[in-house]
């Protein structure tokens, strides 16, 4: 039995007024969602457990299997793994996020989305400001620093304060100042850097701060092979899901043209997982674009990317399964909400349908959130998840 997760982070919403008075996931043309919920079994599935930030790092731990309370130690150290950044006995890893910060206020936790060649030139730069020089490049705002310290720090998720005052957020806690000394003494290095000068002649956003948070030590995580006996990969652009399948002991397949944005390689993601399905039990397909866009606030691009991740990913899988010959079941999911309204996550139960070989369906004929609450599996615990889909 061949077993597929699907998953398009920060898909599910709220009704919105723009929308008339229906969720993204509603208003969307989708198919090929609506079909596997039709011919599969449907819940909602609380993926963020009580006490715990509402973030992709900890939902989509859940939807694994692994208990947050026992194995999350942090978002950076899942990063740190996908970096091959080893992290030693000791070691703290932090997320560094490129923001664009103006008159004191967050106007945007991604630097306007900065380019991963021109991250890499400014993170040179600053590379001599930093203690034992661990600051590592990663994709597009996203990099990481290792410290020997600040793993109490109090630290805010720069999309977490979009339009706000930054001075009300700055870390706080033990270490704190070490971590506000090193977000200070990156100003003046980023205001006059080139880069900065030619995005913002180009009128785009300048990468004029950093930004410390997520920090960890290394997770303890017994593997995927030992925890349900399955050989698997996972396939998804974004640094955090590579490192979380790397602790799960999955194979990490890259695949060219891997955005973690709604210009992704849809069809070479796809491509990859149903090849690699020929010899391995299990794929985790990571799609991050409708996340994205709910943190920009944009809900027609949300929709769009709904819409893509549909016909681009859901209908061909689906399609190339079909094909295989093989017995085979897919669980189709967000990992959490990133509702329009907010711009950020929430902890909503998501809705999730099983559909496949030995799935009898529920009566259930559309993939939303409302529509879920009818589902035959009620409100489940996500980390239960992928043993419902082996059931
Ligand atoms: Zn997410």
């Amino acid at each position: 039995m061949k077993l597929v997760v699907l998953l398009g982070d920060g898909m599910a919403d709220l009704p919105l007024a723009q929308l008339q008075g229906k969720t993204p996931l509603q208003a969307a043309k989708k198919p090929n969602m609506d079909l596997l919920a039709k011919r599969g079994r449907s819940g909602l599935a609380q993926t963020v457990p009580e006490g715990f930030p509402p973030g992709s790092d900890v939902a989509n731990l859940s939807v694994m299997g692994y208990s947050p309370s026992r194995h999350y130690s942090g978002r950076a150290p899942l990063e740190a793994a996908a970096m091959g950044v080893v992290l030693a006995e000791g070691d703290i890893a932090f997320r560094c996020n490129f923001v664009t910060i103006v008159d004191g206020i967050m106007q945007d936790y991604s630097a306007g989305h900065i380019t991963t060649e021109e991250g890499r030139e400014l993170i040179e730069a600053l590379q001599p400001l930093m203690p034992q020089r661990r600051l590592y490049a990663g994709v597009s705002y996203r990099n990481l620093l290792v410290l020997q310290a600040g793993a109490k720090a109090i630290c805010t998720p720069p999309h977490d304060i979009s339009d706000q005052p930054v001075a009300d957020h700055l870390p706080r806690g033990p270490d704190a100042e070490l971590l506000i000394r090193l977000m200070d003494a990156a100003r003046p290095v980023l205001a006059g850097h080139p880069v900065n000068e030619k995005r913002i002649a180009a009128g785009k956003r300048p990468a004029n701060a950093i930004w410390l948070w997520g920090q960890g030590p290394a997770p303890a995580m017994p593997s995927f092979a030992e925890k349900y006996g399955l050989l698997g990969a996972m396939i998804s652009a974004v640094d955090l899901l590579k490192g979380i399948g790397k602790y799960a002991g999955l194979e990490v397949i890259d695949v060219a043209g891997a955005t973690g944005n709604i210009d992704t390689n849809y069809e070479g993601k796809v491509q990859a997982a149903l090849q690699a399905l020929k010899r391995l039990d299990f794929v985790y397909l990571h799609v991050e674009a409708p996340d994205e866009m709910g943190h920009e606030g944009n809900t027609e691009l949300k929709v769009k990317a709904i819409e893509l991740f549909d016909e681009q990913v859901v209908g061909p899988m689906v399609e190339g399964l079909d094909k295989s010959g093989e017995d085979w079941r897919v669980l189709l999911l967000p990992d959490h909400a990133t509702p329009i309204a907010i711009k950020t996550h929430s902890r909503d139960p998501v809705p999730f349908t099983i559909a496949g070989t030995g799935v009898s369906p529920d009566g259930v004929e559309r993939f939303d959130e409302l529509a879920a609450q009818q589902g035959g599996y009620g409100l489940v615990e996500a980390t239960k998840l992928v043993g419902l889909l082996r059931e």
